[in-house]
């Protein structure tokens, strides 16, 4: 029987980048260790704050509820947790059950934002709609574009001071990757433990960051806490090449996922100057903050004939 590195107790995972095992105990102790460790070093948190989480269901993001909601005890923070329904068939319908469920659990207020109420569309027919007009965007884009676009606003209706996600290692990892590849600076520059953006955005954070998704999943084993463990159906194309690329790497040599992260962190500051100050303006079709025009989301439903619908998404809810 292999051992706990820490105690001695039967071990349950092997954390092969340091070379230590541990038990389930040190486990849910080292992650709830790095977790606060991760909010203390970035102030991702103050006493006092009202943090929106945007919970999908899925493990990483269950997990950042059930650590924010230990971490805010004592301390005078708020929680509101939020989910964007994007309207994904077979898979949606089964998750977001599980981020009502969490939520309820531990009495956080839940507020659910949906594709079809807001821009007339599920993602499912924004999809069919682009297929035939031959957009060259894939799936992810309108949902990735869309959910930041929903998420952001309805964090700020609810006068959130930060929003939280579940992005662990992993993720962040291939952002960065992604971004390389794509010689994308400003996108690059945007990652990092807090983003604090520009007017009518609300700051992100990403406690579960230094987290690699493999400890979160066990994580909520360990716990006994509920969450959706599918894949979404429109997972595919360089995401998960990279995703891949990466897995494959961190077997071969284990910790390449914590030292790209350590680079990217030397490399971040000096990144700014290479990112153009823009000017922010109203999107002359909903409103939200933009840089251009017409701001992202807009754009992309224009490309397919449709506008968003609702221009307030909680106050519209409640009434
Ligand atoms: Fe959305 Fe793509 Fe993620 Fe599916 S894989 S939830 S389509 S971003
Ligand atoms: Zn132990
Ligand atoms: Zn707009």
């Amino acid at each position: 029987m292999l051992r706990c590195s820490f105690c001695g107790r039967r071990a349950v995972y092997h954390r092969r980048y340091a070379g230590v095992f541990l038990c389930d105990r040190c486990m849910i102790k080292s992650v709830e260790r790095r977790f606060r460790r991760a909010i203390s070093e970035n102030k991702l948190v103050m006493p006092g704050e009202r943090v929106a989480v945007a919970v999908s269901g899925g493990k990483d993001s269950v997990a950042c509820l059930h650590l924010l909601h230990d971490y805010c005890r004592g301390r005078r923070c708020e929680l509101v947790a939020i989910t964007v329904d994007e309207g994904i068939k077979g898979y949606r319908e089964q998750s977001l059950p599980v981020a009502r469920e969490n939520a309820e659990m531990l009495g956080v207020e839940h507020h659910v934002v949906s594709f079809k109420e807001v821009f007339g569309a599920k993602l499912d027919e924004m999809v069919k709609i682009a297929a035939k007009r031959v957009t060259g965007l894939n799936p992810c884009t309108y949902c990735g574009v869309m959910r930041r676009h929903l998420l952001n606003q309805a964090a700020r209706e609810l006068s959130a001071d930060k929003l939280a996600t579940g992005h662990n290692l992993d993720d962040e990892t291939q952002a960065i990757m992604l971004n390389y590849v794509r010689a994308d600076l400003s996108r690059l520059y945007r990652l990092g433990p807090i983003y604090m953006p520009r007017e009518g955005f609300v700051p992100r954070i990403k406690p579960l960051r230094e987290i690699p998704e493999k400890e979160v999943a066990l994580y909520t084993l360990l716990r006994g806490i509920k969450v959706h463990l599918d894949v979404c159906p429109y997972a595919s194309g360089i995401h998960t090449e990279i995703r891949d690329f990466l897995n494959s790497l961190e077997t071969n040599h284990p910790n390449s996922k914590f030292m790209i992260l350590r680079m990217f962190e030397e490399i971040r500051p000096h990144l700014q100057e290479a990112v153009p100050e823009v000017e922010m303006k109203s999107c002359e079709s909903c409103g939200e903050p933009t840089s251009t025009r017409l701001c992202k989301t807009c754009e992309l439903l224009q490309g397919i004939g449709l506008a968003k619908r609702r221009k307030n998404l909680i106050s519209d809810q409640n009434s």
